[in-house]
């Protein structure tokens, strides 16, 4: 049987998905991110955990696509820098993946990976156009752009968490300050959290939601802190791409519900010349799978554009 891989590498885990050319799943592994040596050594583990994972499925890997957490420079194979792992810099993919460079189809970012999987089989099925944000530990995203990724002029396009949206000194990821990201990523909420409860803080992101669903009123700010942040971002983007469709994927998209009038009022109070009711906010359908699915969808798209023999102009980039 022929298999297409989508690999996804996380910050803490490497997800892996094989598909059968129908797009049918044949395996899922997941396994701890090797994080001890560089990406050499990280994705010799990577190669032979896959040729394993196919090899026990008694399948034959006739594509591939790599999602990594960083920067890659469109339409190659060349990874600008992955910020959550240390020493992953300016590297390129197909020499360390020696026995697989032959079925590597693509590189790309992870939070593009799931915007596409999501448009391939998920929340934006038949959009051509919508943003796709990543509500983990951080904020990733991704412009989805008449029928394809849009990676920019440097692959950075998307970066939905950077926008800045207050004055104040909120820590980024990014070393800036008072971005998307330090609102409405799990790390900014939790650090609002400790400000607000101190030693009663809660551990997670899931028990601040479970406190604010019980009416607790200080829990349910932090939440409208957050989607207030974040529909300040998604004007933004409104205001510049005019896109209608909204995918919040990640952890906390499961919190929309504590969000979605924050964001909507500051969508309607940032935006010009639209009805803010037009702006749909979906919930990404791919789950914690985004990035293998978005990649492995990837793979299969690439593929078939090149038995058709077509080049260049895709539909994934
Ligand atoms: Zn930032």
């Amino acid at each position: 049987m022929r298999a297409l891989a989508g690999i996804d590498i996380g910050g803490t885990l490497v997800k892996s998905l094989l598909v059968d050319e129908e797009f049918r799943e044949i395996s899922f592994r997941e396994f701890p991110t090797p994080r001890s040596g560089g990406p050499e050594e990280a994705f010799r583990e990577i190669e032979e955990r896959l040729i394993r994972q196919a090899d026990e499925s008694g399948a034959t890997l006739s594509g591939l696509a790599v999602a990594v957490p960083g920067i890659v420079t469109p339409g190659t194979d060349r990874v600008v820098e992955c910020p959550n792992l240390a020493g992953w810099r300016d590297f390129s993919l197909s020499p360390l993946l020696p026995r697989l460079k032959e079925a590597l189809l693509s590189v790309e970012n992870d939070a593009n990976a799931g915007a596409f999987g999501e448009h391939f089989c998920g929340a934006a099925r038949g959009k051509e156009s919508f943003v796709y944000i990543a509500l983990g530990t951080g904020v990733g995203g991704g412009l989805f752009l008449n029928g394809r990724i849009h990676r920019g002029a440097f692959g950075r396009a998307g970066e939905v968490g950077h926008i800045p949206v207050s004055d104040g000194p909120s820590p980024c990821g990014c070393g800036g300050t008072g971005h998307v990201e330090s609102f409405a990523g799990a790390r900014g909420i939790l650090r609002r959290a400790r400000e607000f409860y101190g030693e009663d803080a809660p551990g997670d992101t899931e028990e601040l939601a479970r406190r604010a669903r019980e009416g607790d009123g200080t829990a349910r700010a932090i939440f409208e802190e957050a989607g207030a942040s974040l529909g300040r971002g998604i004007a933004a983007i409104v205001n510049v791409v005019d896109v209608s469709t909204v995918v919040l994927a990640g952890g906390l998209a499961g919190a929309l519900d504590l969000m979605e009038d924050a964001i909507r009022r500051q969508v309607a109070h940032n935006t010009f010349g639209i009805d803010p009711s037009l702006v749909e906010i979906l919930v990404g359908e791919n789950g914690s799978r985004a990035g293998c699915v978005g990649a492995a969808a990837i793979a299969l798209t690439e593929l078939k554009k090149r038995k058709e023999g077509r080049y260049g102009d895709t539909d994934a980039s």
